[in-house]
């Protein structure tokens, strides 16, 4: 394995998903649904198969998607996008946010990322040879829970060599939804030092008690400086379906292109059919489903509170942090290691998602994405074992 791939082992994920298997424990690490799609959608992607959308797309993806992708964020935020140059379908926002981070970051550049971040940000900067500057999100010191930053920790992150900072909201694991003041401050420190933002807007429609997600795009000076992500696994609760894209201004989406060229070549070509009529026809769906999620987070909330845990309630996305001092526990990757065993549940310790570990080394993050009675029985066991 070459040097700079081997802080990187198997994916917090995997690890916490196969010992979910290997005990039987009710899963709330990884984040997935328990429940399907829409059926219009499943219904779809089966037709086009069977009618034979079964060869290579078109490079950039099926005009279908990138049409109703730029439709969407038209419709739903004003921004305009070329669906020739300005969209490009990956192989979920993972590809996109690899190809982005390879083809825009040169080695011994720098990023600037929101810590705890979801793993993949840290091992593709490293692919590209970039050097990573954490800025940490705390609970608001006012109380609440709310994760956010402190703007001066911001601008001291960024130095000459800053090339990118990536932005992650609605954030995983925090839950924040970052508000249009945060998305200012971030976005005055790109255009004052000329940096890049790439942004993963994966849970962009999993927003709770009437929190709205801002597009850093749509911000003053940040359409020609920011390459937007997203996919449809979050929204239409297809997590295997790994079909995404990358969007913004023609340069930024080139260079993500001819890396992804490379990566992936093209992402599945059936499935990108039925997810442009899913984005045109299922809003509906979509809006019970993120109604559906807000209870089943406070469902979660209460449980976990029942059981003894520090809840840090979400504003979005699928998880919740909870801080697990109040049981008189300290390691958060010791607990989410025993958990399973001890008491029938598996959790992600947040711990792996920080650079500067100390500061997440009492987090456990749990998922709330699943039918209500196993959310029930999982609370029942934690409330039982802790
Ligand atoms: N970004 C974040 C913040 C995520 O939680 C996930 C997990 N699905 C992804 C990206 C990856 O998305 P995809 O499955 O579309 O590759
Ligand atoms: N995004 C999901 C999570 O954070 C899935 C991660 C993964 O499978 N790589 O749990």
């Amino acid at each position: 394995l070459v040097a700079r791939m081997r802080p990187f082992g198997e994916t917090i994920f995997a690890e916490m998903s196969r010992l979910a298997a290997e005990t039987g424990a009710i899963n709330l690490g990884q984040g997935f649904p328990d429940t399907d799609g829409p059926r219009s959608l499943l219904d779809a992607a089966a037709r086009h198969i069977r009618e034979g959308v079964n060869q290579y797309p078109p490079g950039p993806g099926r005009p279908e998607l990138r049409a109703a992708v730029a439709a969407d964020r038209r419709r739903r935020h004003g921004i305009e996008l070329d669906p020739d140059s300005e969209v490009y379908v990956t192989v979920g926002a993972t590809a996109g946010i690899a190809a982005g981070v390879l083809g825009l970051v040169e080695p011994g550049d720098e990023v600037v990322l929101f810590e705890p971040m979801y793993d993949s940000y840290a091992a593709v900067v490293a692919l590209a040879g970039g050097v990573r500057r954490p800025v940490t999100l705390r609970p608001d010191p006012a109380g609440g829970g709310r994760f956010t930053f402190d703007p001066a920790e911001l601008r001291a992150a960024v130095g000459p060599r800053t090339r990118m900072i990536v932005v992650n909201t609605p954030h995983n694991p925090t839950g924040t939804v970052f508000t249009r003041a945060e998305l200012a401050e971030i976005a005055a420190v790109c255009r004052e030092h000329d940096l890049i933002a790439l942004t993963d807007e994966v849970y962009e429609h999993l927003v709770f008690d009437g929190a709205e997600h801002v597009p850093l795009a749509t911000l003053p000076g940040m359409a020609e400086r920011t390459l937007s992500v997203s996919s449809v696994g979050k929204t239409f609760s297809v997590t295997a379906w790994k079909t995404g894209w990358v969007m913004g201004p023609e340069p930024l989406v080139r260079a993500a292109r001819t890396v992804n060229q490379f990566l992936t070549f093209t992402a599945n070509g059936a499935l990108q059919l039925a997810v442009a009529e899913a984005l045109e026809g299922e809003s509906a769906w979509v809006r019970a489903q993120r109604d559906a999620l807000q209870a089943k987070r406070d469902r979660l909330c209460a449980g976990l509170a029942a059981a003894g845990l520090g809840v840090l309630r979400p504003q979005g996305t699928y998880f919740v942090l909870a801080d697990i001092r109040p049981l008189g526990l300290t390691d958060g990757i010791e607990l989410a290691r025993s958990l399973p065993h001890r008491a029938g549940v598996a959790a992600v310790p947040a711990q792996v998602l920080y650079d500067n570990v100390e500061e997440g080394r009492h987090l456990v993050r749990f998922a709330f994405c699943k039918r209500d009675e196993v959310l029930d029985a999982a609370a029942e066991r934690l409330v039982a074992a802790l």
